[in-house]
C-alpha cells in the first residue's frame, strides 16, 4: 500500500465527511466498517494526479478509453471482429478470442500496471484494473455471457511467485470472479523459468515459452470440456497465451478465450 503522511486536520475532515455514511455502512457488513476505518487511517490517492479517494480518480479514469469492440488478437494492424479470433488466424491459433479492456499505450493504464507488477507491488490495484475489464464487458453487452465459463489465471513460475509474493493474473481473476460469479481454477503451472518476454524478439518469444506450462492435475477433470477465460494483465504478441491455451486444450478444455487489462 502507498502511504502519505496526513495532517490530523485532514483526517478529522475526512471523518466528518464520512460520518453520515457510517450508519448505513454498519448495516451493510462488518467488512465495510474495516474498509471505512482503513480509508480514514490510510486514505488512497489517485496514482496519476494525487487526488484523494481512490487509486484512480474519476477525472483520470475518463482519460482511459475502455474499448467497446473486440479485435482479432493476432492480426496487425488490429482487425475488428464481431467476436473472437478472425477466420484466417483461427486456422493456426488456439486462442478463440481476446477480451481486452484498453491499450497499453495509454499512459495511465501503463502506470497502473507498472505499480501493480513492480516494486513496491501495489496488489490492491487488482480491483481497479479488473474494473476496467468489467467496463469493457459492459460495453460489449456481454457481462451475463459467461455462466458456463471458468477463470484460469496465467501462472507464474514458483520462484517468481516467491519473489513477488502474489500472481498478478490471479489477483485480477479473483476480482473478475466476484463480478461474473464464476469460479477461478488454478489449472496451470509454469515449470520453465523464462526471461521476460519484453526483452525478446517475436520468434525468440515463441521458442522461449514452448513447453513452459503444464496442467498439474488433469486427472481432476476440472477443465475437461469446459470453456475457459484465461486471465493475464497484458497481451503482447500472444505467445504466452497461445502456449497456455495449447496446454489447456491438450488437457481437454473445449474453448479458451483470453481476458486482459491491456494490449501492448
Ligand atoms: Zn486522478
Ligand atoms: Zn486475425
Amino acid at each position: 500500500m502507498l502511504y502519505k503522511i496526513i495532517p490530523l486536520k485532514a483526517i478529522l475532515g475526512t471523518v466528518e465527511n464520512k460520518r453520515i455514511n457510517l450508519y448505513t455502512e454498519i448495516m451493510v457488513s462488518p467488512l465495510k466498517i474495516v474498509e471505512f476505518v482503513l480509508d480514514i487511517l490510510f486514505p488512497k490517492f489517485c496514482l496519476n494526479c494525487g487526488a484523494e479517494g481512490n487509486y484512480l480518480c474519476p477525472d483520470c479514469l475518463s482519460l482511459i478509453e475502455v474499448l467497446d469492440r473486440q479485435y482479432c488478437p493476432f492480426c496487425f494492424p488490429p482487425r475488428i471482429v464481431f467476436a473472437g479470433t478472425c477466420l484466417s488466424c483461427k486456422r493456426t491459433k488456439k486462442l478463440a478470442g481476446l477480451y481486452c479492456a484498453a491499450s497499453y499505450e495509454n499512459f495511465i493504464v501503463k502506470k497502473l500496471i507498472h505499480q501493480f507488477k513492480y516494486e513496491p507491488y501495489l496488489k490492491d490495484l487488482a480491483k481497479t484494473l479488473s474494473s476496467l475489464i468489467i467496463t469493457h464487458l459492459q460495453h460489449l453487452n456481454k457481462v451475463n455471457n459467461f455462466e458456463s465459463f471458468l477463470l484460469v489465471p496465467a501462472p507464474l513460475h514458483k520462484k517468481k511467485l516467491k519473489q513477488r509474493g502474489f500472481n498478478p493474473a490471479q489477483e485480477i481473476a479473483k476480482e473478475i470472479a466476484k463480478a461474473l460469479k464464476i469460479p477461478v481454477i488454478n489449472a496451470l503451472a509454469k515449470i520453465k523459468q523464462t526471461p521476460a518476454q519484453v526483452e525478446l524478439e517475436k520468434e525468440e518469444r515463441l521458442e522461449n515459452i514452448k513447453g513452459a506450462f503444464i496442467c498439474p492435475r488433469p486427472d481432476l477433470g476440472q477443465i475437461k470440456n469446459r470453456k475457459i477465460l484465461l486471465v493475464d494483465d497484458v497481451f503482447t504478441t500472444g505467445a504466452t497465451m497461445e502456449e497456455c491455451a495449447l496446454t489447456l486444450k491438450k488437457a481437454g478444455a473445449k474453448e479458451v478465450w483470453g481476458m486482459v487489462v491491456a494490449r501492448g
